[in-house]
């Protein structure tokens, strides 16, 4: 499945769908809200406060949707979340470490609600900062030249083809933000516009690798982003690591001061500030359909909140597998999702540390490989081998100045792990028969913060005052991704940023704004795709060419036949 090539013709017809919708056009959007009619006849539905779900119901409440979000948990933001320990003395950050924020989408984007100048994004003192046996590599922030200088000091006889990569992988970014700006309506044109993207579209990141590197130990720190996607090089599509790693070369790499839970609050509030709804603790069952259509949610309790669009931030799995009526579906189309595979999960541990850490160790994060390479580190994850997966460590208090109270510091050790190792434990975790499982959860705290102390802090463990860790399991818990994934589906070559799952699926009315739709997870991604299912619901309800209006049989007769 993966070796799967994607023809010129089958690229074109699934890209011109999205290239259609990818770049906001605010006169499209405003042509079609006129023809609408009154907007309190759309009441939307939106489960899950995840930060797509967010993105998405905020664009509509400002063009005076009634949107209502439910959300299982008491706050906003899924995974884009924080959470005190020792009566506040600690804050602690679930899941940002650097997202790429400026001079992009994502800056329009929050240009666009009107949460930007709420924000506070701080630069990172680098990308990155990798550890491998022989090597140490900054990779500095908005200088991609100075990248390429680093690099070919540490492998002088391969200066040319490091120059060649990261051109190609910064010449792709660009190209996607003008994608993004702009869209694209004549797919034919997709080859010529954007020859960049679309020479690679084939290629998986081994593939684009192999171009331009020869010696292995530096296709692997060229690669060590592959864990921000979770897949190695062999299966990861080329073109979404060079849209990513490009993006941070050239636009650098942020932080959300004081904490990403300040975007999720700061979505919610427009949503509620524009006269929508944020129902907390309120979980979605069922997404209610007739004729092929949604009409409401049934929650748990029992209440049916009534909806002519419903759009899930809730996993592809959970959305199509369990909120549906069973045979909702297209037969079709039910298979190909079983083609998909989610991501990877992550172990997380959170460290309160005694003493300040900011500026002895000059980097905001430090992450390790091994000689090894990210295939078998890849394997290691899969396996739940915890003594051997890449670390990744996040050092917050670098960040910027105050991050944690006087005479603290606040850390995370962060790896990748697959959802097998703890797939035992499932059935009594969510029995609550957590004893076995917390055995093993403290085996992989412990050793990761072993490994940590020796590889990259000694003295750790004396400084610690407050622990807390996350599994696939915790992970599940607090936003329902199946086995725990991070990323949403995985980016393979057969289904990866613009070739991807559609926003708009087969039921009218029913989108999707997550992870797990166009063009995929992270921040960036999450926050492209709430703008793309709001521009998509638009025109669902407004367009004026009946042939455009809830395109989803259209998409999906095409994209199946390819
Ligand atoms: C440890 C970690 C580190 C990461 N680091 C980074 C990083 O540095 N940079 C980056 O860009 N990305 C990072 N990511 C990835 C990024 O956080 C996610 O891809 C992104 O936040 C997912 O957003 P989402 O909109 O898909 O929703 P999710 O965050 O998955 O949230 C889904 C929401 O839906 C709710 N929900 C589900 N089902 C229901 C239901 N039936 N009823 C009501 N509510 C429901 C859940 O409670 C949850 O709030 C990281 C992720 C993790 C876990």
């Amino acid at each position: 499945m993966f070796s799967r090539k994607i023809s010129r013709r089958s690229f074109l017809t699934t890209s011109s769908i999205f290239t259609l919708l990818l770049g906001l056009d605010w006169k499209r959007v405003a042509a079609y809200a006129a023809r609408m009619g009154p907007k309190k006849d759309y009441p939307t539905v939106i489960i899950g406060a995840g930060l797509g779900g967010l993105c998405c119901g905020a664009y509509l409440a400002k063009q005076g949707i009634p949107v209502t979000v439910v959300e299982q948990r008491d706050r906003p933001g899924g995974y884009a979340a924080s959470f005190d320990r020792d009566g506040g003395k600690y804050r602690f950050e679930v899941s940002l470490h650097g997202m790429y924020a400026k001079n992009n989408v994502v800056e329009r984007i929050l240009e666009d609600l009107g949460v930007q100048k709420e924000l506070e994004l701080v630069q990172l003192s680098e990308v990155y900062h990798l550890r491998s046996p022989d090597h140490q590599i900054s990779v500095p922030q908005r200088d991609p030249e100075e990248y390429v200088r680093i690099l070919s000091r540490h492998f002088p006889a391969e200066e040319e083809g490091i120059r060649g990569f990261v051109q190609e992988i910064v010449g792709i970014a660009c190209e996607a933000d003008e994608l993004h700006q702009s869209g694209m309506c004549a797919s034919l044109l997709f080859p010529f516009k954007y020859p960049k993207m679309f020479r690679v579209r084939n290629k998986t990141l081994a593939g684009l690798l192999n171009r331009y590197i020869r010696d292995p130990k530096l296709q692997t720190i060229l690669a060590s982003l592959w864990d921000f996607h979770g897949l190695p090089p062999s299966k990861l599509a080329g073109l979404y690591y060079a849209v990513a790693k490009g993006e941070c070369l050239r636009n650098g790499t942020y932080y959300i001061k004081e904490r990403s839970s300040d975007l999720s609050f700061a979505l919610a509030d427009v949503i509620k500030r524009e006269g929508g709804q944020m129902l907390y603790e309120t979980l979605a069952q069922k997404i209610l359909i007739e004729k092929d259509a949604v009409k409401g949610v049934m929650l748990t309790t029992g209440k049916i909140l009534p909806a002519r669009a419903v759009v899930s931030n809730a996993s592809a799995a959970h959305t199509f597998g369990s909120m549906l009526p069973k045979g909702a579906l297209p037969k079709e189309f039910s298979r190909e999702l079983k083609t998909f595979v989610p991501s990877l999960s992550s172990f997380i541990v959170w460290l309160g540390l005694k003493g300040e850490l900011r500026g002895k160790i000059p980097f905001c994060g430090i992450q390790t490989v091994t000689e090894r390479g990210p295939e078998q580190e890849y394997a290691s994850c899969l396996r739940g081998d915890v003594e051997k997966v890449p670390l990744r460590v996040s050092l917050y208090d670098n960040m910027y100045a105050g991050y944690s109270k006087p005479g603290t510091s606040t850390l995370r050790v962060f790896c990748l792990t697959g959802y097998g190792p703890w797939r035992k434990f499932e059935k009594d975790y969510k029995a609550g028969r957590k004893e076995a499982y917390r055995k093993e959860k403290e085996r992989w705290a412990e050793t990761l913060i072993s490994r940590a102390e020796k590889e990259i802090l000694p003295g750790l463990s004396s400084m610690i005052e407050v622990r807390e860790a996350a599994s696939p399991l915790t992970n599940w818990r607090f936003t329902r991704n199946p086995g725990g994934a991070i990323f949403g589906y995985e980016q393979t070559l057969n289904h990866a940023y613009i070739d991807r799952k559609d926003n708009r699926t087969p039921i009218k009315g029913l989108y999707l704004a997550s992870a797990w739709g166009v063009p995929g997870g992270g921040y960036w991604g999450v926050l492209l795709t709430g703008q793309m299912a709001f521009e998509e619901m638009m025109e669902d309800w407004g367009s004026p060419i009946p042939a455009l209006k809830n395109r989803n049989a259209i998409i999906h007769s095409q994209k199946w036949k390819t």
